[in-house]
């Protein structure tokens, strides 16, 4: 019987793998060493050489929907022991950051997130719109006055809650969205050549295996598995977790303003205050050293959609913890302006999440559940 396997290349894919950082896909010559180094890998999958033939066929929807590319951490162990300098982890970087451009519609906004000279529009943008929803509603207050510094006299809850939910709203939207079509594509092709035909997605099994996968995930326990970077995973949980904690410290002020009655501003010494004030520097700390390390890091190329979350973590850290700085050394001229910038990072952040690399924590989410989920089903 003869077997005849149709390939279509895309040779667009290919040269924007190329294009990317620097890449140049045809030197690798499939030694395989990197399938050798590679904590990930197994027996029966040769990773990442086998992705890193499939990137030099061009063989796109067979990369971006397969799982095992967000199961590496760039770790760099590949990278730097490839005979060649191919920098297969600099490869997987590239392929997860294709995946979301993929996945995360529409692709206008990708086009906006991934160009340098378009940065000026992403503050830009959100300032007209704060300013607008702003003097529309009557409720921003441009002269605050009085005797303390009270950010909800110049910019209200209200007007915070009419900006940032619709926002948040449309923002679950395009990751639903979004995993729904990763989902399907691992379902389509994941089963690999010859395979059966999957069977029917079962949703509460993924769910059940999403939830387990859940604390190895949140205590990044794959990051210690590789020799090369692994001062990075206690960098990454710093970032991690500030986040995590702002968002919770965020929460519990609007479950105090609306289930409690009770306005800020709040002392300190309060638990919350003080969570929050960790959380600023330990997120500024993070990000500072995250920025030194990668740029440390000789065996791991970093292109502007690395740089630009990073730059956003420190700015969005920077401006908050200024912010309650001017306000309690009580220089209002200051102190407002401050204010209205961090809320212009804070909607940055918000709006653009499914466009920038924070989206990984969604994507690899999902992909590595889904990983264990088809071991599963098997
Ligand atoms: S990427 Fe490097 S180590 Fe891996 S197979 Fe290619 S040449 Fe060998
Ligand atoms: S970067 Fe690390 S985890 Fe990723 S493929 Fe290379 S060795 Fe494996």
């Amino acid at each position: 019987m003869t077997l005849s396997l149709f390939i279509e290349p895309d040779l667009d894919f290919v040269a924007q793998i190329n294009s990317d950082a620097g890449l140049n896909l045809k030197k690798c010559y499939q030694c395989a060493t990197c399938s050798v180094v590679c904590s990930i890998s197994h027996d029966n999958k040769p990773f990442p050489r086998k992705e890193m033939l499939y990137a030099s066929w061009g063989l796109k929807d067979r990369l971006i929907a397969n799982p095992d590319i967000w199961l590496c951490y760039n770790c760099g162990d590949c990278s730097t022991l490839c005979p060649r300098d191919a920098r297969p982890g600099d490869v997987l970087n590239t392929l997860r950051k294709m995946s979301i451009q993929e996945y995360s519609k529409p692709a206008a906004m990708h086009r906006l997130l991934n160009d340098p000279w378009k940065l000026p529009w992403l503050f830009i943008i959100p300032a007209l719109i704060i300013f607008t929803m702003g003097l529309i509603t009557g409720l921003m207050n441009l002269s605050p006055g009085g005797d303390r510094i009270v950010f909800a006299h110049f910019f209200p809850v209200p007007l915070i809650e009419m900006i940032f939910i619709p926002l948040s709203l449309g923002v679950t939207l395009v990751f639903f969205l979004g995993i729904r079509r990763f989902l399907m594509k691992m379902r389509n092709s994941y089963t690999g050549l010859g395979k059966a035909a999957p069977a029917p997605f079962d949703l509460k099994l993924f769910l059940i295996t999403l939830i387990t996968q859940l604390p190895p995930i949140i205590k990044h326990e794959r990051f210690s598995e590789c020799s090369e970077n692994k001062g990075r995973k206690i960098l990454h949980m710093m970032v991690a977790f500030s986040f995590t904690s702002l968002a919770f410290v965020a929460g519990a002020f609007v479950f105090a303003l609306y289930v409690l009655n009770s306005h800020g501003p709040y002392d300190q010494i309060n638990p919350v205050k003080i969570l929050g004030n960790v959380s600023g520097i330990a997120l500024i700390a993070g990000s500072l050293l995250l920025i030194r390390e990668r740029r440390a890091n000789a065996r791991q190329t970093n292109g502007y959609f690395d740089w630009y979350l990073l730059g956003l973590a420190l700015f969005l850290g920077i401006t908050g913890m200024l912010t309650q700085m001017l306000r309690l050394a009580d220089i209002a001229w200051a102190a407002y302006p401050m204010y209205f910038i961090h809320l212009l990072f804070a909607f940055n952040l918000v709006a653009f999440l499914p466009y920038t690399k924070l989206a990984h924590l969604v994507y690899r989410t999902v992909a590595i559940a889904y990983y264990h989920y088809a071991k599963e089903e098997k």
